[in-house]
This record gives structure tokens, C-alpha cells and sequence, in this order.
């Protein structure tokens, strides 16, 4: 009989065990062991270790080895789905997307990887540095943390992984408890079927074990909530190590009068429920122009009526992965419609076993609701009837939030003016995630959606520290103008010839 599955701890720290559960219907699937701190510290130590060899393979070397993890992906990527199915209770598209990224980004970074890490040479333009060479090394941070959320958690942990490893990192990967089991077996086949180097681990547990690796590591990779987050900034502000956080979402959507209805009431359906709406860049917010609201709103409700809810092939919708995110959801559909929110489809639990939400439509919506200003991380689409752009752009940026957001107008040259006003990281405009599927542009929020960016140039350069070298190409002198002793001459000579180069007119003379 299938356990409910809020009544077993997920987290079993007394029994050193994560019990792993299939939430699409309670059902226990796996109890994995925590690693403890001392294991934490060991394991960072080997990878530490095998890091050296792995930096001195260069890029070349490197890019052998992930060439080969990226057809072990595609080899692999059937097993790596289901498991996926099962511990995430997801649809099979959904995993689907994370392989098909995680082989991009392999590619993005094959591509560009020898030129980023490349000595770069520098040339000064002041006449201070005449017949000085300079160099810019890049040397990567030892051991890279990652810590990964449960929504994606293949793209969250691997997926951030490619860009250190590339840049000659180990790797020490922290999943959610909620999903540690497909993040292992990636881990396995690069370990122990592909035979690469051992500069990628993983580490099973909760927060406990989150917290040790961000003491061991060098650089911390994070993707989760804001409150995590923080946590992960102060304590690493302890050991002074640089972070790199993606944070929450509260997406908007603005659809505008002239937009092509079609387009957006499909692409806002799949926005809002993609992955059962656990979507960091998903639609949480829909604003839509007066001319186009009440049209919108029927064909949106239409069409989420017709979404099947359940994890086999024929599904659209999965269950909520994380056991405790359905109280979340629920905590906000019923504070909305205590304020006054309509429902027009959904608004309640599934009457079945597991965690599963039916995918809801609310109207009447403000910004004085939680559902309005707080991440809600599952199937709900609050929309708003806006009287203008002005209104629509102001709502929009009323958020703590500014991770992406999607605008349909009736032009593109419209709608890149409106993306101008908002304050977020990547505005697609009649389209939702198309940022996300290109490696080649860098992905980060703004607000309290995080501090930096994954993929692009800047995503693999963050996991690097840079060494300038300077020389000369002049014969050494046996001393410089501006070295001991000073003396009332040199002082002259020094002060006349920064005039020289640094006044304007009679000033280079010394004349004011
Ligand atoms: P959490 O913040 O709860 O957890 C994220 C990760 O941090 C988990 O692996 C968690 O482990 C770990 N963790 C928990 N406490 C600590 C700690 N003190 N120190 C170090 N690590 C810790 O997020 P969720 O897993 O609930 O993921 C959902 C969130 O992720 C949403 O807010 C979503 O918007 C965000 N997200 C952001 C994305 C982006 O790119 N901006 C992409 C996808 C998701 P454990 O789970 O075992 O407790």
C-alpha cells in the first residue's frame, strides 16, 4: 500500500539515510546514505588531488573526456529519463530537456573553451608601461561545489558541472535529497563506465551536507531558493569563497493588444505548467491588456482543462516533486481566494496518492496576495486584466524577483521597447525559455533571483581566477627613475614627465 507521502521524513538523519520516494504515489523507491562532514572533508581532498592531473591535461585533454561523458549521455539518456520519471514523478519530456542542454552545453564549450582559457596578451596604453609585456593567465579554482534544486537535477548539478570541469576543476556535485538518484548515476557512468579521470563526485544528504561543502569548496555553484541562498552566502563569506548563485523566480507574462492570441495562449499554458510548473524562468504572473483579456482568459482555461495530469507517455502534467512544495501551492491558491481570487479551473489537491495538484487557472488576482509576490513553484496561472503597457510594466517589475519574463505584442520592435523598462536578466519575446536553450548567452537574474551567470563565455571564466604576468622586452636596467633613493632631482623628473604625459596644454609645461 502506498505510504502518504508527508508522513515519512524524507531526511532520516538518525538512520543516516535520504528515504527516496516516487511522489507520483508515495510509494518508497530507495533509502540512500548521508555522507557526514568527515566523509565531505575526504572525499574533497581525493578530487583535490586529482585535480592536479586533470588541470595538467589541458583543455585538449580535457574536452577528450567530456566528449565521451557526452556520448554517454546520449547512450545513457533512456535510464537517466526514467529514473528521473520516478523520483521527480515527471513527465518523460521534461528529463528529456535536460540531456538534450546538458549535450549543448559540451558542445558550446568544446567550441570555445581552448580560446577562453588561453594566455591572453595585454597591451597597456600609458606611456608608464612602454616596454612592458603582460599576460593574463587563467588558473581555475581547485574544487567547485555545486548544489542543485530538485526541479532539474541533472541540469542543476552536471549541467553547471561542464563549464569547471572544461575549465580544469574538480567537481563535487550536492543534489537535492529529493532527487539524488539519476545526479548518482551520472556520476557511476562517468566514474566507472566511461573510466574517466576521478575529478567528479557526489555528495548524498540534506542541508547538513550542503552546508560542509561550501566549506570544503573553492567556489560554490548554486541554484535554489532565495533563503537557501543566503545561507549559502553568509557562510561562505566565512572562508572568503566566491559564489555564484541562481536563485527564485516570479516570472511575468505580458500579453498585449495586437499580440497573436494563439501563440500566447499556448505558449502561457506551457509556461505556467512546463514541468508542473516547477520552473525557475516559469509564468507566475500573466498580465493581459483589456482588448484581449476575456478572450485570452477562455482560451487559456480551455486549454489547461485539457491537460492530462499523470506520468505515463500520454501525460502533460506530473506530480509536485517535492513532497512539501503541495502545501506551498495549496497555502497560496486559498490565501488568493480568501482575498477575493476566483477560481476557474483547478484550485485543490488530486484525490490520489502521491503529491499531485490540479493545474489551476485564478482570476481577480493583486498584488496583495502571497500568490502574487512569493514564488509558488507549481501548476497555477494568476492573471491579471491590465489597462495598458504602463500598467502591465509597472506590475511586472513589482517584484523582489527578476530572473526572466516573456512579452507578446503586435510587433517585435514594440515589444523590444517594452523589454527595455523590465528588470530582469532575459526578456523572450513570443516565447518562453528560448534564452535558456542557447549556451552561447549568459543566464542569471537580477534582483534577488541571484549574483552572476551560468552558461556563455562568463559562465566558464567565473570558475577561474585570473594570474597576470608581467615582463619586459626592454634590456633590464640596473634601477628605475622612480626607485630608492629619492632625491629632489628624481622628484623633478618623475613629477615634469607625469605632466608631460598626463596634463592638457600649458599644464604639460607646468604652467596652470
Ligand atoms: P532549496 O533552496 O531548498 O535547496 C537547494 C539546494 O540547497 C538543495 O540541494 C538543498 O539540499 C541545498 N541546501 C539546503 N540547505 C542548505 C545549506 N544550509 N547549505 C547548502 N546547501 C543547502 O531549493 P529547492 O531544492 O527547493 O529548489 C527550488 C528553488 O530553486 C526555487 O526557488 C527555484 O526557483 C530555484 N531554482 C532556480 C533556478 C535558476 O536558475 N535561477 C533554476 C531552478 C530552480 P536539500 O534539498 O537536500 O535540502
Amino acid at each position: 500500500m502506498a505510504i502518504p507521502i508527508e508522513s515519512v521524513p524524507l531526511l532520516d538523519t538518525a538512520a543516516g539515510v535520504i528515504h527516496v520516494r516516487r511522489p507520483a504515489d508515495g510509494s518508497p523507491l530507495e533509502d540512500v546514505k548521508i555522507h557526514d562532514a568527515t566523509q565531505v572533508t575526504e572525499i574533497a581532498a581525493r578530487l583535490r588531488q586529482a585535480q592536479v592531473e586533470w588541470e595538467g591535461i589541458g583543455v585538449r585533454g580535457r574536452t577528450e573526456w567530456l566528449s565521451r561523458m557526452r556520448q554517454w549521455l546520449l547512450d545513457n539518456e533512456d535510464r537517466l529519463i526514467e529514473i528521473s520519471r520516478e523520483e521527480g514523478g515527471r513527465v518523460r519530456n521534461e528529463p528529456l530537456l535536460e540531456t538534450i542542454l546538458m549535450v549543448e552545453v559540451i558542445d558550446y564549450y568544446t567550441r570555445v573553451a581552448s580560446k577562453l582559457m588561453s594566455p591572453k596578451r595585454v597591451r597597456g596604453a600609458s606611456p608608464l608601461v612602454l616596454g612592458k609585456r603582460f599576460t593574463v593567465n587563467r588558473s581555475p579554482y581547485p574544487l567547485v561545489g555545486v548544489i542543485g534544486a530538485w526541479n532539474f537535477p541533472l541540469l542543476l548539478t552536471f549541467g553547471d558541472a561542464i563549464a569547471a570541469l572544461f575549465a580544469g576543476s574538480a567537481v563535487l556535485l550536492k543534489p537535492s535529497e529529493v532527487t539524488p538518484l539519476a545526479v548518482r548515476e551520472l556520476v557511476r557512468g562517468w566514474r566507472d563506465e566511461i573510466g574517466a579521470p576521478p575529478v567528479l563526485d557526489i555528495l548524498l544528504g540534506g542541508g547538513e551536507t550542503g552546508a560542509a561543502l561550501v566549506d570544503a569548496a573553492d567556489f560554490i555553484q548554486f541554484t535554489g531558493s532565495v533563503a537557501t541562498g543566503k545561507r549559502v552566502a553568509q557562510r561562505a563569506a566565512e572562508t572568503v569563497t566566491p559564489i555564484s548563485l541562481e536563485l527564485g523566480g516570479k516570472d511575468p507574462c505580458l500579453v498585449l493588444d495586437g499580440a497573436n492570441l494563439n501563440r500566447a495562449v499556448n505558449c502561457a499554458v506551457y509556461g505556467g505548467f512546463a514541468n508542473n510548473g516547477q520552473v525557475c524562468m516559469g509564468f507566475e504572473r500573466v498580465y493581459v491588456e483589456a482588448g484581449v483579456y476575456d478572450e485570452f482568459v477562455e482560451r487559456v482555461v480551455a486549454k489547461v482543462k485539457s491537460l492530462r495530469s499523470g506520468i505515463d507517455d500520454h501525460s502533460d502534467i506530473g506530480a509536485l516533486t517535492s513532497a512539501p512544495q503541495i502545501d506551498i501551492v495549496d497555502a497560496q491558491v486559498r490565501d488568493a481566494v480568501a482575498k477575493g481570487a476566483k477560481v476557474l479551473t483547478g484550485g485543490h489537491r488530486m484525490n490520489r496518492p502521491g503529491t499531485w495538484y490540479a493545474p489551476t487557472v485564478l482570476v481577480d488576482v493583486d498584488h496583495s496576495m502571497t500568490i502574487m509576490r512569493e514564488e509558488t513553484f507549481g501548476p497555477v496561472l494568476p492573471i491579471v486584466r491590465v489597462a495598458d503597457v504602463d500598467e502591465a510594466v509597472c506590475l511586472a517589475n513589482d517584484s523582489e524577483f527578476g530572473l526572466s519574463a516573456t512579452i507578446f505584442a503586435d510587433t517585435t520592435k514594440r515589444a523590444e521597447q517594452i523589454a527595455a523598462r523590465l528588470e530582469v536578466g532575459a526578456v523572450n519575446i513570443n516565447d518562453f525559455l528560448a534564452n535558456m536553450t542557447c549556451a552561447e548567452l549568459p543566464q542569471g537574474g537580477w534582483k534577488n533571483s541571484g549574483i552572476g551567470s551560468r552558461a556563455s563565455a562568463s559562465g566558464l571564466l567565473k570558475f577561474t581566477r585570473t594570474k597576470v604576468i608581467s615582463s619586459s622586452w626592454l634590456p633590464a636596467m640596473d634601477s628605475e627613475p622612480n626607485w630608492f633613493p629619492y632625491t629632489p632631482t628624481r622628484w623633478r623628473i618623475f613629477r615634469g614627465a607625469a605632466r608631460l604625459v598626463h596634463g592638457r596644454g600649458l599644464g604639460r609645461l607646468g604652467i596652470s
